[in-house]
């Protein structure tokens, strides 16, 4: 096989990514936009040792999975990698993802209890649209800074275009500089939108290459007249850097207050511009009462090691005796100490630290521990210092990344930790991202 080579090939399974893969000739090639089942007529784009990219050209067959596709900018723009199936077919590929990925490289040959999902579209609370030169709002094309067009997106809730369509007249109107990236020049380089859905609440910021944003209370106006009164706080978010980071570290709001506010688990959320937050809601609140079944905490002292703003911990603070959080952004311990407060929850504690040091040095002794890493899964350290020193009860997982979930499932293994039961669950339709929630036993 070789670069511009046509083949036939057979779906048969998904990357992490998305994409579809089939075997040719011993080798395995990854074609986006297909599905199991398929059988499609693919052009080889590119030849590795042990794999090949591949661009669908046509299906000769069409599996059953299929279905309509209702996203004109689906397959240029980089958010979703799975509007070509069906929702079903989507969630049985993830539960089927997190099976053979325990087993492969976890070493446990246990199925996944079935896959914890809600509403398949419209389920993000959050935006943050780059802007074309020209204008318009969008989201970047996969792997690139290239800006789709998104209009409606349907991940959003649909009064987030309201909000860009204003802010897209307001820009032609005004004649508001884009700011450039390969120059560095310009102003206007982000919006971000966020819902607080159980109060709706929504904030709108603009992240600006400078101090000050011309035609503030026009756009101010604009605004409130699109969307009423449950537009809380209007920002801009100062961000002069050279970087491909999207939010500086400077707000200023210019309507409103400086926060809004939203209800997870009965419990208040105070969310900044600038604050970590789940972007399903209604999800995250199912992965919540998922991580309290596993860990019951009922009078325990709980950890939570990679506690961002505090939710998990929160969630659990009423039925456990005490809950310890424990996470290396300064201000997402500045919420989750402020979230406590105006909940009236006092057996909570949060420290701002490097979880796998802090676990080494604290002298507290949790009989739950909940870990919730970023994708690259917990440090050898960390897993020793929770399996040997504290040696809880149980251990609770919450993963973004299946792969090293399973590479950390297999350590606590070999240190007397047994996986009982997983869950996958679904925080993020459409895309290829799947969370996982595991309760671990001490033998
Ligand atoms: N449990 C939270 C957040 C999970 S996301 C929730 O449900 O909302 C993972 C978090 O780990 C992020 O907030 C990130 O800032 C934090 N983090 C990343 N590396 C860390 C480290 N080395 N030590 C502690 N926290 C870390």
């Amino acid at each position: 096989m070789k670069k511009n080579d046509e083949i036939i090939l057979n779906i048969t399974d998904y990357t992490v990514e998305g994409s579809g893969v089939g075997k040719y000739e011993g080798m395995a090639v990854f074609v986006p936009l297909t599905a199991t089942g398929d059988t499609a007529r693919v052009k080889i784009l590119k030849v590795k040792k042990a794999y090949a990219f591949g661009k669908l050209i046509e299906t000769t067959k069409k599996s059953n999975c299929r279905t309509e596709n209702d996203c004109s900018a689906f397959s240029r723009c980089g958010g979703c990698a799975f509007r070509h199936i069906s929702y079903e077919a989507e969630l049985k590929a993830k539960e089927l993802r997190a099976y053979e990925t325990v087993k492969r490289i976890g070493g446990v040959d246990l199925k996944p209890q079935p896959i914890i999902f809600d509403k398949e579209n419209r389920y993000r609370n959050k935006a943050q649209y780059p802007i074309s030169q020209e204008g318009k709002v969008g989201f970047f094309a996969t792997h690139s800074h290239r800006i789709i067009p998104c209009g409606d997106c349907l991940l959003q809730p649909e009064v987030f275009k309201d909000i860009t369509e204003k802010i897209e007249k307001w820009i032609e109107y005004y004649k508001i500089s884009i700011y450039n990236e390969e120059e560095h020049k310009g102003l206007l380089r982000h919006i971000f939108i966020r819902l607080a859905e159980a109060t709706g609440e929504i904030m709108v910021a603009l992240v600006i290459n400078g101090e000050s944003l011309p035609f503030d209370r026009e756009l101010i106006l604009a605004l409130k007249n699109t969307v009423g009164e449950k537009v809380k706080s209007i920002q801009i978010n100062i961000n002069t850097r050279d970087t491909n980071v999207i939010m500086g570290e400077k707000c200023v709001t210019l309507y409103g207050t400086d926060y809004i506010t939203d209800i997870l688990c009965g419990v208040k959320i105070r969310l900044s511009p600038l604050s970590f937050y789940q972007v399903n809601r209604v999800m995250a609140e199912k992965l919540y009462l998922k991580v309290a079944e596993y860990g019951e905490v009922e009078n325990k002292t709980v950890l939570d090691l990679y506690c961002g703003a505090g939710t998990i911990g929160l969630s659990l603070a009423r039925k456990a005796k005490k809950v310890i959080g424990v996470e290396i952004v300064p201000e997402a311990i500045k919420d989750a100490k402020f979230n406590a407060k105006a909940n009236n929850i006092e057996n909570a504690e949060f420290y701002c630290d490097d979880a796998t040091s802090f676990a080494e040095k604290t002298s507290l002794k949790p009989d739950v521990v909940i870990v919730d890493p970023p994708r690259k899964g917990l440090t050898a350290e960390l897993i020793q210092t929770i399996t040997e020193k504290y040696s809880p009860e149980r251990v609770v997982y919450v993963s973004c990344d299946v792969g090293t979930f399973a590479r950390d499932i297999k350590k606590f293994g070999e240190k007397g930790y047994r996986l009982a039961e997983y869950t996958p669950a679904d925080l993020f339709p459409k895309t290829a991202h799947c969370e996982n929630i595991a309760k671990l036993i001490k033998e």
